[in-house]
């Protein structure tokens, strides 16, 4: 079963920018919260699930992750109340977490452009934190300056204020995109049929199901603070964005 089979409508996908709506309940149980509308980010491609509560009736239930199955799971914390299936819910996301992660997640995709447009350099990985992340990349040589180099390519991008944009295309012609033929890891599931694509227009195009930024200027500074050699041509890049 794949995501696309899931009874949750999925807010995020959509609009990145909701932190606040209305839900009811349509299963709650050991396996967690299943909602019928729901803009918690349940993570994946690197970035970690939306943290944040639903009210209901004057009860506080504190969201703490989720499980993606069969069905999309909204981990509540140990000893909350759980609203019965029919609760009418409002469900709320942290903003400060979620906005965080995704100035982190679009600066990741700034890196990825930049490296493969200067150096020609696959992504292998990666995965972030509120403000810190890490991308693997295949670079068997380090040029001198790379570092200085790489984070003022991306800057120069953030300051070129790119648009970043949504939108969902049929898998056939998803794959048309030249772009997203080249990120080795990342690969779509066969019975995805509608592909989701993240444009930072004229600098990278992803197949991600991710929360980004509505443009590079609001990613802030990107910092390359530490390159690790992990053999063979194996880069580990650790960036950390800050205002
Ligand atoms: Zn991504």
């Amino acid at each position: 079963m794949t995501e696309e089979h899931w009874r949750t409508h999925r807010l995020e996908l959509a609009d990145q920018t909701l932190r606040e709506w209305d839900a009811t309940v349509l299963d709650a149980g050991p396996d967690g919260i299943v909602l019928d509308r729901s803009a918690f980010y349940p993570g994946g491609g690197g970035q970690p699930p939306d943290q944040g509560v639903l009210l209901w009736g004057g009860v506080e239930t504190n969201i703490v992750g989720a499980r993606k199955g069969d069905d999309l799971y909204l981990i509540p914390a140990e000893s909350d109340p759980l609203p019965p299936a029919g609760t009418k819910v409002r469900g709320a996301v942290k903003d400060e977490r979620r906005t965080a992660l995704m100035r982190t997640h679009s600066g990741l995709h700034v890196l990825c452009g930049v490296v493969f447009r200067d150096y020609g350099s696959l992504v292998t990985g990666g995965n972030m934190e509120p403000g810190l992340a890490r991308m693997d990349f295949d670079l068997p040589e380090l040029p001198e300056g790379f570092r200085d180099a790489v984070q003022a390519a991306c800057n120069a991008e953030v300051a070129a204020d790119r648009r970043i944009d949504i939108r969902v295309l049929p898998r056939d012609e998803a794959f048309e995109l030249p772009d997203i033929i080249r990120t080795a890891t990342n690969l779509v599931p066969p019975d995805v049929t509608q592909v989701r694509i993240v444009d930072i227009v004229g600098l990278d195009q992803q197949a991600d199901g991710g929360t980004h930024v509505a443009s590079t200027r609001q990613i802030g500074r990107i910092e390359v603070v530490k390159i690790e050699n992990k053999g063979r041509g194996f880069r580990r890049l650790r960036i950390k964005i800050t205002d």
